[in-house]
Parts: structure tokens; sequence; C-alpha cells
């Protein structure tokens, strides 16, 4: 599921002070603390939960830059953020997946009045089969989506109450500090640059402004996706702070391990037993590909391990819109619960071959051959 924003994890507003973080912190691990709750595993993941975000919160780097790129700033799994994320790891099916991070969101340049911030992108993992994704896959998901609070209105504050005018700021958001010769503007560290402090929360959304509810969105995927791929929804993540830009919500592709395919890139792979048989005569086989059985001729003296490669009957690629290719892997199998007959049969073969002499079995000669070489 979509990661959870780490104010709401907390149960706190957005400018919440350090002293709050801390306060919601002991009171959750207390509450979730494996010692606690020995064998509770979901306690447990609530535990690392609000251990992340305690982590986070308190680092005023790291803040600030969750503040402003949501998950994509600390997240080094999301690529891109402001964190040494980089964009390298997952492919991205449409190329401009990174491309917004820093575009457009971000904090109001400039003057007075208070910051805006862009929302935190959400991620959703989605798992899919292997036909999904070669031939493409239409689906619905749920995820988190957030409504102004009904109680107060979106002001976070108390219905009965107002949100106030910051006095460390005067509203501004920022302040100015002294450093040598420099005046340096800096986020204020009272409000967190919203300009206003809410001085009794509201009760239904803990002076967020908003409620969180879920949503069905539909999500198109190409046919060609591979694993890891990530699919933007442009504004789907959280909403903004102050009026600014929602961040995005990020579909990651993971695809199942399937019975008879491997997949490398755009080619697929599978083993083929074929019987000693039809190895040593040659023959029609029936292989199996992702749309549909197709025959296949062996020809004659096929060894095991032999590769087969089918040529376009692998996965299109997403990027590329061409198809990879099938490799065969043929193992050859050894028959097994033979009857007295076909026992009989077989010792008439191996006679045979043997007068035949090492023209029938060049493997076995060969080695035959490196073996004397050795001992002599
Ligand atoms: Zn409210
Ligand atoms: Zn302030």
């Amino acid at each position: 599921m979509a990661k959870r924003d780490f104010y709401e994890v907390l149960g706190l507003a957005k400018n919440a002070s350090e002293d709050e973080i801390k306060k919601a912190y002991r009171k959750l691990a207390m509450k979730y603390h494996p010692d606690r709750n020995p064998d509770n595993k979901e306690a447990e993941e609530q535990f690392k939960e609000v251990k992340e975000a305690y982590e986070m919160l308190t680092n005023p780097e790291k803040r600030e830059a969750y503040d402003r790129y949501g998950h994509a700033g600390v997240d080094p799994n999301m690529g891109g953020g402001g964190f040494g994320g980089g964009a390298g790891g997952f492919g991205d099916a449409f190329g401009d997946i990174f491309g917004d991070i820093f575009g457009g969101g971000g904090r109001r340049g400039g003057g007075g009045g208070p910051q805006v911030y862009r929302g935190a992108d959400l991620r959703y993992n989605l798992e899919i089969t292997l036909e999904q994704a070669a031939h493409g896959y239409d689906t619905t998901i749920r995820v988190p989506a957030w409504d102004k609070c009904d109680t107060c209105n979106g002001s976070g504050a108390k219905p009965g109450t107002s949100p106030v005018t910051c006095t460390t700021c005067a509203g501004h958001g920022q302040v100015r500090m002294q450093q040598g010769f420099f005046s340096i503007q800096q986020t204020c560290p009272k409000c967190h640059g919203t300009g206003k402090i809410i001085p009794e929360p509201c009760p239904s959304c803990s002076g967020a402004g908003r409620i969180k509810r879920n949503k069905t969105l539909e999500v198109k995927i190409p046919a060609g996706i591979d694993n890891g791929m990530r699919i933007r929804s442009s504004g789907n993540g959280e909403p903004g702070t102050n009026g600014g830009p929602p961040g995005d919500l990020y579909v990651e592709i993971h695809i199942k391990q399937h019975a008879v395919f491997q997949r490398e890139g755009d080619d697929l792979h599978c083993e083929m037993p074929i019987s000693f048989a039809k190895a040593a005569l040659g023959g029609e086989i029936e292989v199996p590909t992702l749309s549909g059985k197709v025959s296949f001729t062996v020809p004659e003296g096929t060894q095991s391990g032999k590769t087969f490669r089918l040529k376009g009957k692998g996965v299109k690629g997403v990027r590329s819109g061409y198809p990879g290719d099938l490799f065969c892997h043929v193992a050859v199998e050894t028959p097994v619960k033979l009857t007295e007959k076909q026992k009989d049969l077989l010792r008439e073969f191996e006679r045979a071959t043997t007068e035949g002499g090492a023209k029938h079995s060049p493997q076995s000669k060969g080695w035959m051959d490196k073996v004397k070489d050795f001992f002599e």
C-alpha cells in the first residue's frame, strides 16, 4: 500500500513543533512497542512506521526535504528526491516519470507570505501476472484521497477558535537571521512556514484541515511493462500545503513468478523436457508461448541442454514496441519405470549402437579420449 504521511502517522499537523513530535512519538512508541505487543505483527509494523516518522521529522534537514518534496524527498527508493536518491534503479515506463518532481512544485519564490509546499508523492505496489504485463492490463486500485475537513471547514482549528497569526514571523512564514554580514531568510521554526499557529486543533482532523478517505482510480498498464517500472498518476498524491500543488501517485509494478516462463528484459526462457527417442529421432514438439502453443521441429540428434530460439515469441517491449524472443532449453528425459519388454528393447538398442562404434556417441568418445590423455 501507499506510504502514509509522516505527520498523519504521528497524528500531528504539518506545523507541529519539535516538542509535539517528541510527545506524540513517546505516546505511540509506548503503545506499539514490541515488548508490550509480543507476537503482534501489526503493532510491530506500526512501531516501525512511527519510529521512521519520528526520525525523519526530528531531523531539520530531512523534515524540510519531506515538507517540500514529500516521501520523494527523503525515501531513497522513491528516486529523484532531495536526498541523494537519484533517478537510477527504477525503469520508467514513460521517460518523464521523474520529470516533475522538481518542476512546478516546491517553494514559492521571493517575498513574504506563508510558504507553499507541494504534497508528498505516494507509491502503490501493484502485483500483476506475466500475461497481464505482456498483453497490457486495465484495472482499478483503491488509493487514499483527502477531503476538506467538515468540522473545521479546512482551517484545522477547533470550531469556535481560529488559527492565529504566528508572532515569530508575523505571518510571513519566514524569518531573517543575521549571520555575519549576511542576512539569511529561513523557514519560520515556530509555524514551519505556514504563517499561522493553531492554538486548539480541530478534534476531527487533529489540525490537518483535511480528512483521509479512499477513492478508486483506473490504471491502464501498457503492454510490455516490466518488473519495477512505475506509472505516474499526476496529482493523485497527497495535497499540498497553503495552496501548494498535490504530489503524484506512483504505481510500481511487481510481476508474479510464472510457472513456465522466466523473463529477461523482453526475452522469455523456458525449459522443455523431451523424450530420449524424440531427441534422437527428431520430430515435432509443442512449445508453450504467452499467446498459445506453437509447434516446433527439433532436429535429429538433439542433445540435452540445447537451446532453441523462437523469434518474436517473447514480450513486446514497452518502449521499443518490438517483441523479444523465446528461448527453449531442451532437457532430454531419461525414461523411468520401464517394463521388462521396454528394457529388452533398450538392451538390444545398446548392443546395436555399441556394434556401430563411437560415431553414435561423439560426446562419450571425446570424453574417453580426454580421460586416456590424462592418465598417460
Ligand atoms: Zn478539522
Ligand atoms: Zn511563523
